[in-house]
């Protein structure tokens, strides 16, 4: 069975950027599912995934704009602590936070933190960089309808109700 739109695709991967780090890597015992023709995954790497099988394997590389966009130097701005969501004891450089904006809840990251005003770095942790995808297809199956109706996959890696 090969890969197509509605199939439920169960995989391992290695994350690491052009010069080879390691970024993150699936646990080989808790493989990831997802929905194929969804955007459950980044449409690059989706497309390049189409038409594999059950044990191919596949080095994908998707440039910055193809993966979490450039490095924007505005994302940088100064904002209520009271605007992020949840408590924290201490805010510390570094840290990921979520954010209350007008466009919804976004991640961030914290620059630097005062009492009542933060500085936080909005970009993702991996804008700006080419992004290598070492892919092995482990399963493929058809989705269930519940599966398309959902939009996600079902089961061991997916989604759990
Ligand atoms: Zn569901």
């Amino acid at each position: 069975m090969k890969i197509q739109k509605d199939s439920v695709v169960t995989i391992t991967y290695r994350l690491s950027e052009a010069d080879g780090s390691l970024l993150e890597s699936s646990d080989d015992a808790m493989p990831m599912a997802y929905l194929h023709g969804h955007r459950n995954i980044l449409a690059g790497l989706e497309a390049a995934l189409e038409g594999l099988a059950i044990g191919d394997e596949k080095s994908v590389t998707l440039p910055p704009e193809q993966a979490y966009g450039l490095v924007h130097a505005d994302a940088e701005q100064k904002v209520p602590v009271k605007h992020l969501v949840g408590k924290y004891k201490r805010l510390l450089p570094g840290m990921l936070v979520k954010v209350n904006t007008e466009k919804g809840t976004r991640d961030a990251r914290v620059v630097k933190a005062g009492k009542f005003m933060v500085t936080i770095d909005t970009n993702h942790p991996f804008a700006g960089k080419t992004l290598v995808f070492d892919v092995v297809v482990r399963d493929v199956r058809d989705a269930t309808t519940e599966e398309i109706s959902h939009g996600h996959a079902h089961g061991l890696g997916g989604h759990s109700h």
